[in-house]
């Protein structure tokens, strides 16, 4: 198996104001532990800038013009009350958009087996004309498009297993059966959505988590609604929306995951994209805010993908 990494110093450059649980040394903390002995064999990339033109295969032109507007010559400028910007944020949020396509570029031409994006600002929250929770555009509903327009691919799962559901992927996708959206998350919890009567044409599936809730009913889950449907759907491509904070250590949430429920959920997925989609498997980092949990759930993610 070769792994792939994208990552950029360029994403430590979005800055966040003081306190604040989406903060660059949550990337300092992966970097730290993907420098550990095990990932020697890591295939690792600067991420590219991406194209511009492709943030509006998922938002439109115009509000792709209003989040630039907002990007401040200095300081930290507020989207809402805690969705933020500085000065490198625009070319932060850009790169990590590029490295999300040219990761679905990537595992079409096969010169990889899979890759994980290492990028912030995250994307999930991202609906198409309403930047929100720490997110500005949605890289993985972007690169679900790229994969589309660029590679023909027919049929996109995106598998979110972050703690909070991806209200903006499914607003992305509400009435497009193209793409599949599966979440685990927390709820109730921001940001509200998520119930399991939100299906949009049948290409939605939420899988809400109550408070408390452990490796086993996480695994359920996946077991009998998140794997059964992406059975159904035989997608061409899996992405992975990959938030780590329903680990048990996480501030934001009170949902109980170790580290090998991430591998196990990553070896699930991992085997559903080789039934399906040649294999051809893109994991988009999201959520994880407490920085021990994260890096250790990345650790594990990423050793997952490299072993198969
Ligand atoms: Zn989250």
């Amino acid at each position: 198996m070769t792994t792939r990494l994208y990552t950029h110093p360029i994403y430590l450059e979005h800055l966040t104001p003081a306190g604040h649980p989406e903060r660059p040394d949550r990337l300092r903390a992966i970097e730290r532990i993907l420098d550990e002995e095990g990932f020697e064999d890591l295939d690792r990339k600067e991420a590219p800038e991406g194209d511009e033109e492709t943030i509006t295969y998922a938002h439109p032109g115009g509000f792709v013009e209003g989040i630039k507007a907002r990007i401040p010559e200095e300081g930290i400028a507020r989207i809402d009350s805690d969705t933020t910007v500085s000065p490198k944020s625009w070319q932060a949020t850009l790169t990590a958009i590029g490295a999300a396509n040219a990761a679905v570029d990537d595992v079409f031409a096969g010169t990889v087996d899979n890759v994980f994006v290492a990028s912030r600002p995250p994307g999930h929250h991202a609906e198409k004309v309403t930047a929100m929770g720490f997110c500005l555009f949605n890289h993985a509903a972007i690169a679900a498009r790229h994969a589309q327009r660029k590679h023909g691919a027919e049929r996109v799962a995106i598998v979110d297993w972050d703690v909070h559901h991806g209200n903006g992927t499914q607003d992305i996708f509400w009435d497009d059966p193209s793409v599949m959206y599966c979440s685990t998350h927390q709820m109730p919890l921001f940001p509200g959505t998520g119930a399991k009567t939100e299906t949009g044409t049948g290409n939605i599936v939420n899988a809400p988590l109550t408070a408390g809730a452990d490796g086993d009913v996480f695994r359920d889950a996946f077991l009998s609604r998140v794997l059964p449907a992406l059975d159904d759907f035989r997608p061409d491509l899996v992405i992975i929306s990959a938030g780590f904070d329903a680990h048990h250590r996480d501030p934001l949430a009170e949902i109980n995951l170790v580290e090998e429920d991430f591998d196990w959920a990553t070896a699930q997925l991992m085997e559903r994209a080789h039934r399906w989609a040649g294999g051809r498997l893109v994991s988009i980092l999201e959520g994880g805010y407490d920085l021990h949990g994260l890096a250790f759930s990345v650790g594990a993610h990423v050793r997952r993908l490299m072993k198969g």
